[in-house]
């Protein structure tokens, strides 16, 4: 729009420049006319009053026709002279000695109307008057348009007769116009209604053509004089101040054109640079190392959204942020303010990754690898400190799995281990038990076939004989229960009454109670339904669990009572399952001890393999049932176990 504009004004301008170079062409031309005319004019008066002069000559001056051939002389304009009487009749004529007497071919006598009117204008003003002009064929082919001026001759107020002259137009043009006027210009006298009476003047040299008209109002005669001027199409540029404010306005232009390149080129850089941006953007984002800037103080400059993200703090709550940085844990403070005094002084090797703990929002410590490079700006100069930042929490998470799962195998393996020894013990174990059960069977056959006369004594032999067959037996059970589990075979189930259950493991425990100084107190519902487990093998767990009871009970224990309980595990009565459980009033169990209950080989006791809890544990879960702790208050600890109803 703006090229639009200024071009336009550019138009206007040069429009204007041309038309007033124009209008000072015509106005030159108008005066030059006028100029012309006032010329002709007074060349004309200064006639009239030469002729006069003619017709009032001293006595003694030279005959008239003298007189008359120097005035001819004089005047080229001048064609001929005639002195006529009052009648108009010619007295005497002399002709131009420079040219063929003019109406030589041509009979003067036709031209008498106009020199009559003429004639008798001038008597009756009693001043030169003038002729319509005529055209005179000459010898030569060409011919002259002749105009005649009429003077009157008075003598004592009476006309006594006319001097007649004769003017060749073109002459007049010729000789009464200032040459300077005539340089590149064409004058001629016209009729008024355009037709051309005589020219003088330049050939066409332009195409354009300029006119000044200019009315010469002579007594008796009216002629129009006309100027042309023919000029060359007019310049572009019509004049210097023209040309310079188009020179300006085209500078002008071109600046405009290579601004709005220059603009483009901009712009283009600017889009360019804005994908770049966009770009880098993409990918700050997408990046999962957390980037942090800061300057030369310490003060956060920048932080993409990885690490926000990390750290849990939002990017304003960062930026700007001086030491100490809202994610240092409060206990570090002192530590990473020391480390960042040292980087700051340039003292710390900054490429290598580095270990740190950070703390997120909501306090969570975390591991991290931080690695720092200076940042350079363009003038080369170090402006700070860029960190890229990897949580390694995760990492760590895993290397820690690993570790307790290594150690899991391990332990796994010595379980192994003494799932083999268990296995040898049992079979290495079952034949002498085998042999002591038939000693036992073998010494009550030999005690009846004795036939002791004290009753008393065989009794308590023959009983305490059974008990030794009966606990051989049951320990030939225990180990072939303890084989099995470690073959991993199916344990036979059988359907028990809870009450046969405890019944079981009461003469053991009453045994390790009365060595603690405890007293058990069991709690048995007679409406109890059966349960279906491995019999030998729940025992062994409720003994296990009855004996760590007691053991927790130590001398500092006021009232040392252990208690057995069974009950439905639900409190509907239509529930499957039962619960048992142990209850000691003892020392109770801290909670790093909790989580590492059931780890094999855990133990706090110094003659303890730590392996009690861990199987009983698996041998509850293997009856689909589940083994849990609780405290007990006032004091002391609950186990309890479920398991199925048959
Ligand atoms: P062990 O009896 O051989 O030490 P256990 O697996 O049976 O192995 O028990 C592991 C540990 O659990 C014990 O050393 C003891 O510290 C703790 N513990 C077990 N039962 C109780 C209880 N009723 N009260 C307090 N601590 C207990």
């Amino acid at each position: 729009m703006l090229v639009t504009l200024i071009l336009s004004m550019f138009s206007v301008l040069l429009w204007l420049a041309g038309r007033y170079e124009a209008s000072q062409v015509q106005t030159r031309l108008d005066r030059d006319a006028s100029d012309a005319t006032s010329d002709i004019r007074a060349a004309l008066t200064r006639n009239a009053q030469t002729l006069q002069a003619l017709q009032f000559a001293a006595a003694d001056a030279p005959p008239w026709r003298q007189q008359a051939s120097v005035v001819l002389r004089d005047h080229r304009e001048l064609m001929r002279l005639e002195w006529r009487d009052s009648q108009l009749k010619t007295i005497q004529s002399v002709d131009t000695p420079y040219r063929a007497p003019v109406f030589k071919n041509f009979d003067r006598g036709v031209l008498q109307p106009e020199v009559a009117q003429a004639c008798s204008i001038a008597k009756r003003q009693s001043s030169p008057a003038y002729s319509n002009s005529s055209y005179i064929p000459q010898s030569d082919g060409m011919g002259l348009e002749i105009m005649d001026v009429c003077l009157p001759v008075i003598n004592d107020g009476q006309v006594t007769g006319y001097t007649l002259a004769s003017y060749a137009l073109n002459e007049i043009l010729i000789n009464q116009i200032s040459p300077a006027l005539l340089r590149s210009r064409e004058i001629s006298f016209t009729e008024a209604d355009g037709t051309r009476l005589a020219v003088n003047g330049m050939q066409h040299r332009g195409s354009r053509l300029f006119t000044g008209v200019q009315l010469l109002d002579l007594p008796g005669h009216t002629m129009v004089l006309r100027v042309d001027s023919w000029r060359a199409a007019p310049d572009v540029f019509p004049n210097v101040l023209t040309a310079l404010v188009m020179a300006m306005a085209m500078a002008l232009v071109t600046v405009l054109i290579m601004l709005a390149r220059d603009m483009r080129r901009r712009q283009q850089v600017e889009l360019d640079l804005a994908d770049a941006l966009a770009f880098r953007k993409a990918m700050e984002d997408s990046l999962v190392t957390g980037l942090r800037a800061r300057d030369n103080q310490g003060m956060i400059t920048y932080v993409n959204p990885a690490f926000c993200e990390m750290v849990g703090f939002e990017s304003k709550e960062l930026l700007g942020h001086s030491m100490p940085a809202p994610y240092w844990p409060p206990e570090m403070i002192d530590e990473y303010g020391k480390r960042q005094a040292l980087r700051l002084a340039g003292n710390l090797s900054s490429r290598e990754g580095m270990e740190s703990v950070f703390m997120r929002k909501n306090g969570e410590r975390f591991a991290v690898l931080i690695f720092e490079a200076p940042l350079i700006n363009a003038a080369g100069a170090q402006t700070g400190w860029m960190s890229a930042i990897l949580d390694i929490s995760e990492q760590r998470r895993v290397e820690e799995m690993s570790r307790a799962s290594q150690e899991r195998l391990q332990a796994t393996a010595r379980l192994a281990t003494v799932g083999e020894m268990a296995s040898l013990l049992s079979h290495e174990l079952n034949q002498p038990l085998a042999a002591i059960s038939s000693y036992a069977t073998g010494s009550l056959n030999l005690l009846q076939d004795l036939g002791l006369h004290d009753k008393h004594l065989a009794q308590s032999l023959s009983s305490a004989i059974e008990r030794i067959a009966q606990q051989a037996e049951r320990a030939g059970k225990v180990i072939k229960s303890v084989h099995d589990f470690v073959r991993r075979r199916d344990q036979a189930r059988e359907s028990v009454s809870p009450k046969t259950l405890l019944d079981n493991v009461m003469p053991l425990v009453s045994l390790q109670a009365r060595k603690l100084g405890v007293r058990v107190e069991v709690q048995c519902p007679a409406d109890l339904p059966q349960v279906l487990c491995d019999r030998t093998m729940v025992e062994q767990v409720l003994l296990n669990l009855a004996r760590n009871g007691m053991q927790a009970m130590n001398e500092d224990t006021p009232r040392k009572v252990l208690t057995l309980a069974v009950r439905r595990a639900a409190s509907n009565a239509t529930s499957r399952w039962l619960e048992f459980s142990v209850t000691d009033v003892g020392s109770g169990i801290d909670a790093q001890i909790a989580e590492k209950l059931f780890t094999p080989f855990f133990t706090t006791k110094s003659e303890g393999m730590g392996l009690g809890l861990s199987l009983c544990r698996t041998v509850v879960e293997q009856h689909g049932g589940l083994l849990s702790h609780t405290a007990h208050t006032p004091r002391g600890t609950v186990f309890s176990f479920t398991l199925p109803q048959s």
